[in-house]
């Protein structure tokens, strides 16, 4: 084949001498090489495999070349591979139409982006047009996209150098385990995470806000599965204030936690729905805002002022269309499900039990995440020395595991089989007793 002769040194040496990476200093990288996949497995050009226990950015959740939708994108190809977003297709339409089949009632129209950022960025721009106001309001837990707005809006540390658009304040959203509000439970997390958001509204003055945007499950931030109420309280304020209520399922949504939408867990409707990596695991880059019929009837007379040169791309739209048909014909999101209730969450609780660094587990369907500490008294977090040399470990062991800070985020594709789910957990179980 084309790749025939090549290995990984050198295609490494071609990528560092070439390719300018995301989120890093560009000198000392060193990426692991992956020439191909299927299902839950990559390879690297030498010919090592590994189990992908991260679906990548947490996106593949259809898993690696899924005959389906690689067929489905390649007849799309050879009928029409672009068009411009002004024009009717078919292939188009029904991507809006099946996404639409998943969102609760009341949702009527999507609009089609690039990715997860721009989804963001969109709500947003949607949520201040119907509103006439500026503000937005998001956790500082939270992750929302590398854009202007999309990373203005997110809480982590990498908006501060980003930080130049105007008109969005962030406020604390609940993590029982590391509580800004002194609670010892959820019950309290809850009713003080309201209290909280609330004098937040009413200090920067609702008439300034245009909306709300949070993840219905922060995934990025630690996989924090928001206690009992905590979503319904948020869509009360929204309702009193006046507010667009906009929940991110960038990550969380389209089969990650078991259902076809994270906020399907708690029975709270927002107005505006954000997507992108699960609605086609990214076989061809697209995200978008599913449109509520009231903020998508404001728009039926006023304009929309935004648009973007691929919007709803034709082989985006049929990886979408292939991938959702497929995910509901093979049962992929009762899989996740039934994984993360059956292997996932009995594994990882055993992990806790047998592993003093382990602080917390938690999550759902293939959405969980091992908190780890130096010690369970004082819950500081895993030195990144131990945690770099955690993820060594597993890579060396055959795992590709997904690490953000202190934590391993367990997030394999949602069609892995309990076999591969209970390997991926021996390896970090092995992994964990490398520890000292
Ligand atoms: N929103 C959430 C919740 C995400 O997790 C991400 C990416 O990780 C984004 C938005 C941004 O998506 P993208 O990287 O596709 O722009």
């Amino acid at each position: 084949s084309y790749t025939e002769n090549v290995d990984n040194a050198h295609v490494r040496a071609l990528d560092r001498a070439h390719v300018f990476h995301s989120w890093s200093a560009q000198g000392a990288l060193d990426p692991l090489v992956i020439k191909s996949g299927e299902g839950c497995r990559l390879w690297d050009y030498d010919g090592r495999e590994y189990l992908d226990f991260s679906s990548q950015l947490v996106n593949t959740n259809i898993g690696h070349q899924h005959p389906r939708v690689i067929a489905a994108i390649k007849a799309q190809a050879d009928e029409l591979t672009t068009i411009a977003p002004a024009h009717a297709n078919w292939m188009r339409g029904r991507a809006a139409e099946k996404i639409l089949e998943r969102a609760p009632a009341g949702f009527a129209k999507v609009f089609f982006t690039n990715a997860g950022a721009d989804a963001n960025e969109n709500a947003i721009r949607m949520a201040r047009a119907v509103t006439g106001r500026e503000k937005i309001l998001s956790a500082y837990r939270s992750y929302h996209g590398g854009t202007g707005s999309a990373i203005a809006a997110t809480g982590d540390f990498r908006r501060v150098p980003n930080e130049f658009s105007r008109g969005h304040v962030r406020f604390f959203n609940p993590f029982l385990y590391r509580s800004e509000f002194w609670a010892d439970n959820e019950e309290e997390e809850c009713q003080r995470a309201l209290h909280h958001l609330r004098r937040v509204i009413e200090c920067e003055g609702p008439a300034s806000i245009a909306g709300l945007l949070l993840e219905t499950i922060p995934g990025t931030a630690g996989v924090l599965v928001p206690p009992p109420g905590y979503l319904a309280g948020v869509r009360a304020l929204a309702d009193e204030f006046g507010l667009v209520l906009i929940f991110d399922e960038v990550m969380a949504g389209f089969g990650r936690t078991g259902a076809w939408l994270a906020l399907d867990h708690f029975d709270v409707v927002p107005d505006l729905i954000t997507f992108a990596k699960g609605v086609n695991s990214g076989y061809v880059p697209a995200g978008g805002v599913i449109v509520n019929q009231c903020i998508a009837h404001h728009f039926d007379d006023e304009m929309f002022y935004g648009g973007l040169t691929y919007s709803g791309h034709p082989l985006a739209m049929a990886a979408i269309c292939a991938t959702l048909e497929t995910m509901q014909e093979e049962g992929i999101v009762d899989n996740a499900r039934h994984i993360g209730e059956t292997v996932l969450s009995p594994g990882l609780a055993r992990l806790a039990q047998r592993h003093a660094h382990v602080g917390e587990v938690r999550g759902l369907g293939v959405f969980h995440a091992i908190e780890l500490v130096e010690d369970r008294d004082s819950r500081a977090p895993l030195a990144a020395a131990k945690v770099g040399k955690l993820k060594q470990t597993m890579l060396e062991r055959g795992l590709l595991p997904f690490v953000v800070a202190n934590r391993i985020h367990v997030v394999p594709p949602c069609i892995v089989t309990a076999g591969e789910a209970e390997q991926g957990l021996a390896i970090i179980d092995e992994a964990l007793g490398t520890l000292v």
